[in-house]
């Protein structure tokens, strides 16, 4: 008999009848209805529902400013050109994070320097950043995988000593909290997307905070082809029509009907929160007495946000490979995941000159990481789905002692 036959007879549990995802976002009419307020506004794209959502992610966050942009991407973008990074500048960041905390390093001529991870936290391992810092160094991007902070004292520190700047990608970590402090208020600019996996929703968006005006005033100009009609900036004035185009800038503008969306999104953060830390919390209870599989490890004095839920497998312990485990996941309507490939793997990094095994813990955890699912909408029942069928899953493939 296949494997797969076999499968389908163990344990008891049947195959869930519908295909749960890994992650999705939750809209509600409250939501449909704000946006359609702003279809019959008189703006659409740059109205004041921007500002208004810029304001309430900045107190949200603590910060000060907020600058949003049409992506998580481009606003990580904007967040390089304002920290003026150009040819040639080294950005220390983590391979274990999705390509764009690299790409926008590429996009300003800079070179991405990878940083390999603390093993417990998946994060960027502050001991190992000194050792890459050179005189072409200006910035780090740690990236708070999961929704789980990065190591922020000890980075800001390696920063102020080195004159660097830290830009951190929040994109997984929209109301977590290091220490005491919110993410957004601590480093120099701090990224959010508002993509559907997230934690918030604006279809495609994404933002910036600070507590720097020079760079809240960057952030706002280069989001618009690098044009500005601040008084205070132009170096000539024609008239009230005039302005002026003092950088190459892009269109990177988000649009009042997403910022609608983003405003009542964000008026559902803390259920939302609470709702996959409740999941998470059960999943850990549940798997964590499991050999072949560890349940991701907590700063205690840290709060995640959970943006996702990672399981890493013990595969000496397994007679599968992770692929396999992976197909018969998905096989019991379970929406797994991977989280990631590390970046200077993917082909156009591999011919940039990017050589595997620079990053050895990040690369045996790709080998190794499954992610299950984990969002705002899931119910109990689904969360108990996930965890029969890894059991069954797992119990099928166990070594026998
Ligand atoms: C989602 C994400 C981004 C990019 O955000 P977009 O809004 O999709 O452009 C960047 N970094 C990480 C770690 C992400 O998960």
């Amino acid at each position: 008999m296949h494997n797969e036959a076999k499968l389908a007879l163990h344990g008891g549990n049947p195959v869930r009848q519908t295909y749960l995802p890994y992650g999705k976002q939750v809209v509600d009419e409250q939501d449909i209805q704000s946006v359609v307020d702003v279809l019959r506004s008189d703006f659409l794209t740059t109205g004041p529902i921007i500002t208004q959502f810029e304001q309430e992610i900045a107190a949200y966050t603590g910060a000060k400013y907020a600058v949003a942009f049409s992506n998580g991407t481009a606003a990580l973008h904007a967040a390089c050109f304002a920290a003026g990074i150009g040819a040639g500048d080294e950005v220390i960041t983590t391979p274990l994070t999705f390509a764009a905390s690299a790409n926008c390093v590429l996009y300003q001529g800079g070179k991405p320097i990878f940083v390999d991870i603390n093993p417990a936290t998946y994060n960027i391992d502050p001991k190992l950043i000194k050792e890459k810092i050179t005189k072409k160094t200006k910035a780090i991007i740690p990236v708070h995988f999961t929704g789980q902070p990065a190591e922020l004292d000890e980075i800001m520190k390696i920063a102020h000593e080195n004159n660097l700047v830290v830009i951190e990608d929040a994109a997984h970590a929209l109301g977590a909290k290091y220490k005491n402090n919110s993410i957004g208020s601590i480093g120099d600019m701090t990224m959010f997307s508002f993509h559907p996996v997230k934690h918030i929703t604006t279809g495609e968006g994404g933002i910036i905070t600070t507590n720097q005006k020079q760079y809240y005033e960057k952030l706002l100009q280069f989001r618009t082809h690098g044009i500005t009609r601040n008084k205070q900036l132009l170096t000539e004035n024609h008239g009230p029509w005039y302005y002026e185009m003092q950088f190459l800038g892009y269109n990177y503008r988000i649009t009042d009907i997403q910022a609608a969306l983003g405003i009542s999104q964000l008026k559902k953060i803390s259920s939302f929160i609470d709702k996959r830390r409740q999941i998470a919390e059960f999943y850990t209870k549940q798997l964590e007495m499991l050999d072949a599989v560890s349940t991701p490890y907590q700063l205690l004095d840290c709060t995640s946000s959970w943006h996702i839920y990672i399981l890493k497998m013990d595969l000496t312990k397994l007679t599968a490979s992770r692929k396999e485990i992976y197909q018969a996941l998905q096989k019991e309507n379970i929406g797994v995941n991977v989280h990631y490939l590390p970046v200077y793997l993917h082909p156009y990094y591999q011919n940039l000159g990017y050589k595997k095994g620079i990053c050895p813990i990040a690369e045996s955890c790709y080998e190794e990481f499954i992610t299950i699912p984990l969002f705002a909408g899931m119910n109990e029942r689904d969360a108990i789905d996930v965890v029969n069928a890894i059991n069954k899953v797992l119990a099928f493939y166990s070594k026998k002692q």
